[in-house]
């Protein structure tokens, strides 16, 4: 799972994404509205944290632009106001959920995973693609019932390729959503990372069909067609 998260308080900022990140959970950061609003409109992401008040373009604005653009990401919204109307203004401009600071790290965790449960935003945490399946919750990985253990890396990878299965993506996409965005991966890593994922995935299961293909010039499919 891949979080935006735009909040100008560095320090709840980076407490925010070290805590996601203990959690499996991918996160790329802005401290500025319109950074965010960038990073928003470019990258595909599973949920944004929008802060309410930010320099630049405000987290209301933020995702009002979004869902202007027919982005439907599941938006929470962080704000340091307390007010009903707030809430009411939030909810009309499109977000999904709301957040008053200061709030403890749990709240803010279990609000993610309800968004990221909710189907309406077709983000939905046991993925199948034959007899592979992925919880994104739990973040087991089972095929033909038998667990499989993966780095977090290789379990978003998994993951990404699964919520795309039968397309092809490119190693580019691959590392735009599996890192933040400010590492300097190579396209060699993504072809390490798919290496590791067969090994686990495809290699032990040699009576079922192979599930992760390579379009040779092109990136990856995963499917068992
Ligand atoms: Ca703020």
């Amino acid at each position: 799972m891949k979080v935006l998260l735009v909040e100008d308080e560095h320090k709840i900022a980076n407490s925010i994404k070290q805590g996601l990140s203990q959690e499996n959970i991918i996160v790329d950061l802005a401290y500025e509205g319109t950074t965010g609003y960038d990073l928003a409109s470019s990258e595909s992401y599973d949920l944004i944290i929008l802060d309410r008040l930010l320099p630049g373009m405000d987290g209301l604005s933020i995702c009002k632009k979004l869902r202007e653009m027919n982005n439907h990401t599941p938006v929470l919204i962080l704000t340091a106001k307390s007010q009903i109307m707030d809430k009411v203004e939030g909810l009309n401009n499109g977000a999904d959920d709301y957040l008053t600071k200061p709030f403890a790290f749990e709240e803010l965790l279990a609000r993610i995973k309800a968004l990221a449960r909710r189907p309406r935003n077709s983000v939905s945490d046991i993925l199948n693609v034959g007899n592979l399946s992925l919880n994104s919750t739990s973040f087991e990985v089972k095929r033909a019932n038998k667990q499989i253990d993966l780095s977090s890396k290789e379990f978003a990878i998994l993951e990404f390729l699964m919520r795309h299965e039968g397309k092809i993506l490119t190693k580019d996409q691959i590392i735009s959503h599996v890192w933040n965005y400010d590492a300097d991966i190579l396209p060699n890593t993504v072809e390490v990372f798919i290496g590791y994922l067969r090994n686990k995935i495809d290699k032990p299961f040699s009576s079922s069909k192979p599930l992760i293909h390579t379009v040779r010039g092109f990136g990856y499919r995963l499917g068992d067609k």
